[in-house]
């Protein structure tokens, strides 16, 4: 199953949300897998390999007819450098938000805390010769945040990457990003 679209920046509409970005790209790899990008708020400062927090509005309350921010971490897939933000994203069956998130469509709004953290950023990392990237299903997003940092090749001689999944499917993630959507 594969569904691509994009948009223009120039085509973004205005932000109504707080901390709303634009859906910019949207590609459903699997029925459990897709990837999605959001501009980045020109405030926004990270370092590759770390996550934020990012989500959308809940259900209205039944009494009150509120909604409350519902957030979730997610791991940017986008290097520092990069102008939008990319995230890969599971599709939890009843997921509080997957469920929603899902349906998401470029042009869309969705809430994204600028505030980025993680540990496996290269402060972190020792030099060495040889670095493995061990990651499973979603888990590649920090990897593949790094393996599109310049830094990485410049600290390591050789880079090695595994990334297991539940299905072949799933491994869609990097064989495709590596010929269409690696920057
Ligand atoms: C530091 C950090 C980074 C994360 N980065 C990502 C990311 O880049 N992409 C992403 O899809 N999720 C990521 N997650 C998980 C994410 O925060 C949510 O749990 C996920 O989006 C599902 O949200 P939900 O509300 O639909 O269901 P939840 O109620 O949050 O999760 C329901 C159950 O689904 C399973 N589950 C949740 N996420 C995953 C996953 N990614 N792969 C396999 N099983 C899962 C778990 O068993 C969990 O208990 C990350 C979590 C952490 C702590």
């Amino acid at each position: 199953m594969t569904e691509y679209s994009t948009v223009t920046l120039d085509t973004v509409i205005p932000l109504i949300l707080p901390d709303a970005q634009t859906v910019t790209e949207v590609e459903h790899y699997t029925d459990s897998l897709f990837r999605f990008r959001v501009t980045r708020p020109s405030s926004m400062r990270f370092r590759s390999g770390e996550f934020v927090m990012i989500g959308l509005l809940g259900d209205p309350h039944p009494d009150t007819g509120k909604q409350k921010p519902l957030l979730r971490a997610y791991s940017i897939a986008s290097p520092a450098w990069d102008e939008t933000l990319q995230f890969y994203s599971i599709k939890v069956e009843n997921g509080p938000l997957t469920s929603k998130l899902q349906h998401i469509k470029v042009g869309d709004q969705l809430i994204l805390k600028q505030k980025s953290v993680g540990t496996l950023v290269h402060d972190a990392l020792t030099r060495a010769n040889r670095m493995w990237f061990f990651s499973t299903g979603t888990g590649i997003a920090p990897f593949a945040s790094l393996l599109r940092e310049p830094e990485t090749y410049e600290r390591f001689n050789q880079v090695v990457l595994t990334h297991t999944c539940r299905d072949s499917g799933r491994s869609q993630i990097w064989r495709r990003a590596d010929s269409r959507d690696q920057k």
